[in-house]
């Protein structure tokens, strides 16, 4: 269905978020669909430098009163939110399914996380408290942590809940006023987020709202009154707002996209590895920037791939696995299905041609394994971002640990085995941010931060957790004496 067609759409056209309000857009609309149905659900705009403006004005003109806000009094909202989050839990997840199409249970994980990020952001309190020394006899240094300002978080498609708020939570309750850019693909699931906070008490022009795509991002990066950008988004974008923000002096940290490798040695527990390679593969239809994309084989692994091809089929699209998010991404990952059968690969598991029984315009791709990958094809390199697993063989784990570390990406990486020596040795070398010993997707839960290394993250820093503190805040550094009898005192 086009959105030019007479029925009325379910989500009005979208408006920005701007001082409190939200506002129409005088500018051109995109459709925003169900990737389900292949139904458009709303329309979007994509904003300009004007609509970044008036958005930045809003957030600058809320900076003094929020950041000058007690950290205990701004964290008071965030209590609230979280609670909004509970009490609105199925709703909001059932909006996730309807503009991103992960399955229920994976719609109520990705809002459940949401509460545990605002659990972390109002412990922020208890672990912000600064420091204080006495450095001479009568002399002290201390240390306290201010906001940077008016800070833009842009945002992918993949986690419409979540992402969002992985940066908000926190970077708010530092003292800072933001400008949020959601993906284009899925806006809708932002404007709640916005309503939640407005009921939990948050004052008006504190967070904004900036729908749009390029032009909007491009309008961030050189907006000259934005003080950090935080980005997460595919490498080829995280480059282009990295040295586009850096350009204009703006701190920036910009997450980039993902290649991670399962190394599964022989010794490895047939179940639990198969069960979770699959499920790492395939959960969120493969659209996770930390899910399984190659399966690094070490010696004689047949029993292991047996089960992983038995799982792989007891997966069911529009059941147990949603669709990916576009007609376009459909077609980009059934071409890498296709190109690594003519180099050579075999399929073993063939998700291409999956059509869901009564959505049958759904965005399906099925899951997908295949074997006898060899590292210099295109599917063992690039980011897929879809539910297809490469299997490569390895003769002996350093050859298996040399595969993953020529990857240019460096977000997760995990090592299947039952030693614990050999599980060091891998994950000591494995050239990756976050690391997982028989585990799939290797998240860190809060307080720990999420970050990747190499080409999979830019700036310093990681985006949730401990990590996220530095980038959030500057440090003012204090020397203080009043003692004027102090005995030793050389600092004049
Ligand atoms: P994307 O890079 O296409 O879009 C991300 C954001 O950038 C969106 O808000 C979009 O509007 C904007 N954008 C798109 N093209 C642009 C351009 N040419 N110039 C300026 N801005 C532009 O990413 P996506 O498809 O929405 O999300 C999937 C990607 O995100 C995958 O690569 C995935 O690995 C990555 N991702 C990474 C992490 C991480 O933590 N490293 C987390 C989630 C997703």
């Amino acid at each position: 269905m086009s959105a030019t067609a007479l029925a009325p759409l379910k989500y009005a056209d979208l408006g920005n978020y701007v001082g409190g309000r939200f506002l129409p857009v005088a500018a051109e609309m995109l459709d925003v669909y169900n990737p389900a149905t292949g139904d458009v659900i709303s329309r979007v705009p994509l904003s300009g430098a004007a609509e970044v403006d008036a958005a930045v004005t809003a957030a600058r003109a809320a900076l003094p009163a929020w950041s000058n806000t007690p950290i205990k009094e701004r964290v008071q909202i965030f209590f609230r939110y979280r609670q909004l989050l509970d009490r609105d839990l199925a709703e909001l997840a059932a909006l996730v399914t309807e503009e991103n199409g992960k399955v229920a249970s994976e719609a109520e994980a990705e809002v459940l996380k949401s509460m545990e990020l605002c659990e972390f952001a109002v412990s922020l309190p208890q672990i912000t408290s600064g420091e204080v020394l006495e450095v001479s006899r009568g002399v002290e240094c201390r240390v306290e942590r201010y906001p940077v300002g008016v800070v833009a978080s842009i945002t992918p498609f993949n986690f419409p809940n979540m992402v969002p708020n992985w940066t908000l939570p926190n970077a708010l309750v530092l003292g800072n006023t933001m400008v949020l850019k959601p993906s284009e693909l899925v806006p809708i699931s932002a404007n709640r987020i916005a309503e939640l906070l407005a009921e939990a008490g948050l004052p008006a022009g504190v967070l904004n709202i900036v729908h749009g795509g390029t032009q909007a991002v491009e309008a961030i990066c050189d907006h000259p009154d934005i003080d950090a950008i935080s980005f997460v988004g595919s490498t080829r974008v995280a480059k282009i707002v990295y040295r586009r923000g850096t350009a204009t002096l703006k701190r920036v940290l910009a997450l980039g996209g993902a290649k991670n490798h399962l190394i599964v040695l022989p010794d490895a527990d047939r179940e639990m590895t198969s069960s979770n390679v699959v499920a790492s593969m395939s959960g969120c239809a493969g659209q996770r920037c930390m899910a399984a994309s190659v399966m690094i084989a070490v010696d004689e692994m047949d029993p292991i791939i047996a089960r992983v091809v038995e799982y792989t089929r007891a997966m069911v699209p529009g059941k147990s696995m949603g669709p990916v998010i576009s007609r376009e991404a459909k077609e980009r990952i059934e071409r890498y299905i296709t190109e690594a059968e003519a180099a050579g690969a075999k399929v073993l598991v063939d998700g291409r041609a999956t059509t869901v029984p009564g959505h049958e315009e759904g965005f399906f791709v099925g899951p997908t394994v295949i074997d006898h990958v060899t590292p210099e094809m295109k599917i063992a390199q690039e980011e897929v971002f879809g539910p297809v697993l490469a299997i490569v063989r390895a003769k002996n784990v350093d050859q298996a640990i040399a595969i993953e570390n020529s990857s240019p990406y460096g977000n997760a990486a995990s090592v299947y085995t039952e030693n614990g020596g050999m599980a060091r040795y891998v994950t000591e070398r494995a050239s990756a941010g976050m690391v997982g010993i028989n585990v799939g997707v290797p998240v860190p839960r809060e307080p720990f931060s999420f970050g990747g290394w190499n080409e999979s993250k830019f700036g310093a820093g990681d985006i949730t957790g401990r990590g996220s503190i530095e980038f959030w805040t500057q440090s003012k550094k204090f020397t203080t004496k009043w003692n004027r009898e102090a005995g030793v005192n050389w600092m004049s």
